[in-house]
């Protein structure tokens, strides 16, 4: 079946229902578009698990901290949809601000996140995850999927909906799916086409930085790892935000590594202009 494009909530509805009714399971993956093939990982594992898979392509306003960002996102939704249509996606559905929003963007999701969105990235951008939640909830409560595809390369932002999905007992299965990397070991983003050439090439210090700290995370002292790979990042040509070593639960930073059953190291760092985030699981028991 070719992907059908599709642009209204009542229209999604209908198809929805239609294939719930023949019994057909739904999975469902949110993106900003701009879509590479990190994306389509989640797409595939979707219609691997599914009757039927939704892909939305929505660039959602109320999760940008600055205009410019917002005004400057790619959205080349004919490309997008070819590349959905390739991979055999039944649906993308690309609403309008009216469609997601028909009572205003002007309001908050009332759940309980226990300060997840609070550090990290929530510390660097303001508003952005109030942001996240609200457009995933509200997708959520358009297309009722089965199962929900999100990407492990936006660790807290999965954490988040992950929370939200309990804290409201929402009827969805969140599935995560591993980071897609190119072969420099770069993790795939829509941001990276805006790497130089040669800032395309230095960025793969980040996975290496990453790699290191798994190797060593039960050798070396916490502060010796932080401090390595601070340093590692440490060039004229990058500008670390953070590199934190966090508990996978409950996104702490972590003192003792004998505490914790579940330990990610992540980050976010400026190379050429473009902020870079990414992580990685040091060790899950
Ligand atoms: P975005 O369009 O950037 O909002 O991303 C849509 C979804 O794709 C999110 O769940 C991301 O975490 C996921 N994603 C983006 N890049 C990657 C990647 N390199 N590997 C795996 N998932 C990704």
């Amino acid at each position: 079946m070719v992907t059908r494009t599709i642009y209204t909530v009542a229209e999604l509805h209908s198809v929805i229902v239609k294939h719930k009714s023949d019994g057909k399971t739904v999975g469902f993956v949110p993106t900003m578009g701009a879509l590479h093939p990190g994306h389509l990982t989640l797409m595939q594992k979707s219609l691997d698990e599914n009757g039927i898979t939704v892909c939305s392509v929505y660039v959602n306003p109320t999760q940008f901290d600055k205009q410019e960002d917002l005004d400057s996102y790619p959205q080349v939704l004919d490309n997008d949809v070819a590349l959905l249509d390739s991979i055999g996606v039944d649906y993308c559905f690309a609403p309008s601000n009216a469609e997601v929003y028909p009572n205003g963007m002007d309001y908050a999701v009332d759940v309980n996140l226990d300060g997840i969105d609070e550090k990290l990235e929530g510390e660097h951008r303001p508003g952005h995850f109030a942001g996240v939640v609200q457009v995933v909830h509200r997708l959520l409560e358009i297309v009722k999927p089965h199962k929900l595809y999100m990407g492990q390369k936006d660790f807290q932002q999965f954490s988040i909906i992950g929370k939200m999905i309990d804290d409201l007992k929402m009827p969805t299965v969140l599935v995560v799916c591993p980071i897609s990397r190119e072969d420099s070991g770069l993790a795939r983003s829509s941001r990276n086409a805006r790497l130089s050439p040669i800032d395309r090439a230095r960025a793969c210090i980040i996975n290496q930085t990453l790699l290191e700290a798994k190797e060593d995370i039960t050798t070396l002292s916490l502060e010796a790892l932080i401090s390595r790979a601070r340093k590692r990042m440490n060039w004229e040509w990058t500008d670390l935000e953070y590199f934190e070593i966090i508990d996978g639960y409950t996104l702490e930073p972590i003192s003792n590594v004998r505490h914790h059953s579940y330990i990610v190291a992540a980050l976010a760092v400026w190379i050429g202009g473009v902020r870079l985030i990414d992580n990685c699981i040091l060790l899950k028991e």
